[in-house]
């Protein structure tokens, strides 16, 4: 079975448990995706493509992909500089408000690191997956080189996976973020955008207008997220409507598409056909968004997966 990479940043992550305290775990989007994938596909092997620092917390953060079972070939570490870090805190009324301290991490030197020999790693038909996210963590000087990395390994068979994940503070302007995004389309062939991500800068506000989009690229294959409602897929010209039964329990939305994203990829990877990728990737996001956090104990998420997943 082909790898699957999962490039971008994972951070340090401050939760406030109360006045004087905060509890310390990792979280970003790829790195969510990828823990995921593995719980459900436990065979498939996944690696993370990311820099960190030298420091201590880096040197852990290392060792939680290792505990994930994610391979940590292509983890990098900078000299000087150190892993990104954010803070969560939650107000009275439940509001949540998020501090980023990522603008000088290490990840955003990453694409300095791929090298020729780093390239060597993937196989045709292995996969790459990077969001949004990703791209804006690159520093914009380096998006450029960048550019010519995923060419080169698409030209090697690699197939690019892209979920956009627009995060409008990462991006110092909308056009910006739509000549990055628009180059991202233009490369990948699987795309997992959300509606609310094309919302902002392209004015497109249903998931058959973010289908239309993706069909001006030449994309394989869309899976369009939209919250609670219906997912669509476009695959061979033909769109499908993938019913999702909205949860009347949600606790923390955070990471949703991330669980979505990781667990459709395994699927598909295990040769699964997309309406029950899509069935168990959206099972997924389900049990992930009635638990606060990025990562939902693995207990509780694995119990809610395994009627769906021993019938494979
Ligand atoms: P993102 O985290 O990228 O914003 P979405 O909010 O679109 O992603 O949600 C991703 C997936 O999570 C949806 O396609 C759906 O499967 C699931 N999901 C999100 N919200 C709900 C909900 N209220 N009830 C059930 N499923 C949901």
């Amino acid at each position: 079975m082909n790898k699957i990479f999962f490039l971008g940043e994972c951070m340090i992550e401050l939760r406030r448990t109360d006045k004087t305290n905060m509890r310390q775990s990792f979280a970003g989007d790829v790195f969510n995706s990828a823990v995921y994938l593995k719980r459900c596909f436990n065979k498939v092997s996944c690696a993370m493509v990311t820099a960190l620092g030298e420091d201590k917390l880096s040197t852990e953060m290392v060792e939680a992909f290792e505990q994930a079972g994610l391979d940590t070939g292509l983890v990098f570490r900078h000299p000087h500089k150190n892993a990104g870090l954010y803070a969560i805190e939650t107000d009275d009324k439940g509001e949540r408000s998020f501090t980023y301290w990522r603008s000088d991490s290490a990840a955003r030197t990453l694409a300095r690191f791929l090298d020729k020999k780093v390239l060597s790693a993937f196989k045709a038909g292995d996969l790459l997956f990077f969001s949004g996210i990703s791209l804006a963590v690159i520093a914009p000087q380096d998006r450029e080189v960048f550019w010519q990395k995923l060419s080169a390994l698409k030209d090697a068979g690699a197939v690019l996976v892209f979920d956009p994940n627009y995060r409008a503070r990462m991006w110092q302007s909308t056009d910006e973020a739509k000549y990055a995004f628009d180059k991202a389309f233009s490369m990948a062939q699987i795309a997992l955008p959300g509606v609310e991500d094309l919302s902002a800068l392209y004015g497109i506000n249903d998931a058959r207008g973010v289908i239309e989009y993706c069909q001006s690229h030449d994309i394989k294959e869309v899976v369009v997220k939209d919250g609670p409602n219906s997912v669509l897929s476009l695959s061979q010209g033909h769109i499908e409507h993938h019913t999702i039964v909205p949860n009347q329990n949600v606790v923390d939305t955070t990471s949703a598409g991330d669980a979505f994203n990781g667990v459709y990829l395994g699927a598909r990877m295990n040769d699964l056909d997309i309406d029950k990728s899509i069935a168990l990737a959206a099972k997924a996001a389900s049990i992930v968004i009635q638990h606060s956090g990025a990562i939902a104990p693995k207990e509780a998420f694995t119990d809610g997966m395994s009627p769906l997943l021993s019938s494979e």
